[in-house]
């Protein structure tokens, strides 16, 4: 149930609308928002028809919406306007689109730092790099940890470029705050939902992946897991899903953009790298996820991709991404929008 207040509606009736909403057993989650505060009630089934016309009548309210909780705070029914996140100085949901590259795993000082001066020069807004992997295999390099975060930190002071790392374990979760802007969770992580409640509680931005095999609702589910915590700055990002296909590593679903963009106020990011899984595929895939209305960006730069320990095979070299920033900055313009 969301509870929708009047616009101008006073303190004093938004407070009387909570104290009500706890009387009759829901849990009152308000979002301030720019024209009205809406409240959303957690912890229920679907309201009471009781309890929604005991609310209605309340001075100061508009309506009450008994909408299913499946993802109710993720819904624009809850939060018409497009959230922003602000990560350091780059707000993400705004009309100007953030750009987030880098390599898939940090691999050494002299790798990232080579990358992350070169991906500010073209004028990526965020640095990405993986301190710890989920490989698919035990066998295969699993990240420099520790090391890793302490280089994005390092790149991070020389370039002022924020850091997005994935957090892969909660038991890391404590020293993955400690240097990373923005908690990057995984496709295979997109369902660990003890993990996405502990995101949840540290408030930090969390950029979350789209499961290989996740629905859209199901996706907007897991972020729910975060937003019920607390932490409303999520960003959600569509890197490919499981299909029969396989000219391509996944197939990067362009649809859920759009839909995406309908269903949710939280930003939509498209990951072209993942999607496609080929270095050629990710240019075109750019421009088309930032025609389709992506909110951002998030794409793979490699100085050296023939010896890249994870994913060489789609990361661009670094001339290949300065390319790819003047032409996804013509499209950006052609929408209206700017990188
Ligand atoms: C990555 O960003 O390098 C990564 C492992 O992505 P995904 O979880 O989408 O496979
Ligand atoms: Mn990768």
């Amino acid at each position: 149930m969301i509870v929708v207040m009047k616009s101008g509606a006073s303190p004093e009736q938004i407070q009387k609308a909570k104290t009500l909403m706890v009387e009759l057993g829901y849990q009152p989650h308000p979002i301030e928002g720019l024209l009205r505060t809406v409240i959303g009630a957690i912890g229920d089934e679907r309201g009471k028809p009781e309890d929604v016309e005991a609310l209605s009548i309340l001075e100061g309210v508009e309506k009450v919406i008994p909408i299913l909780p499946a993802h109710k705070i993720a819904s624009r029914e809850f939060k018409p306007e497009n959230t922003k996140i602000k990560v350091r100085d780059v707000v993400v949901g705004n009309n100007k689109i953030p750009v987030i590259a880098g390599p898939c795993s940090v691999e050494s000082e002299e790798q990232l730092m080579e990358i992350a001066h070169s991906i500010k020069e073209s004028g990526a807004t965020m640095l990405r790099g993986g301190a710890y992997k989920p490989r698919s295999s035990p066998y295969t390099f699993q990240g420099m940890g520790i090391e890793g975060l302490k280089l994005l930190a390092q790149a991070r002071e020389e370039t002022g470029l924020p850091i997005v790392t994935e957090i892969l374990d909660p038991h890391d979760l404590d020293s993955v705050v400690q240097y990373a802007d923005v908690l990057q969770i995984g496709a295979r992580n997109s369902q660990n939902y003890a993990l996405l409640k502990e995101v949840g509680k540290s408030k930090k931005p969390v950029l979350l992946k789209r499961g290989m095999s996740t629905t859209i609702k199901e996706f907007l589910m897991c972020a729910e897991y975060i937003l019920a915590e607390g932490n409303e700055d999520v960003m959600l990002c569509e890197r490919g899903i499981r299909t029969f296909e396989t000219a391509t590593r996944n197939t990067f679903d362009l649809n859920a953009i759009p839909v995406l963009k309908e269903k949710t106020h939280l930003p939509v990011i498209a990951d072209p790298s993942h999607g496609t899984g080929y270095w050629q595929y990710v240019t075109p895939m750019t421009l088309a996820a930032i025609a389709a209305g992506a909110d951002g960006v998030i794409i793979e730069v490699h100085n050296n991709p023939e010896v890249a320990v994870s994913d060489g095979g789609q990361s661009l070299k670094p001339h290949k991404f300065k390319a790819l920033m003047e032409k996804a900055s013509a499209v950006a313009k052609a929408i209206g929008r700017e990188l």
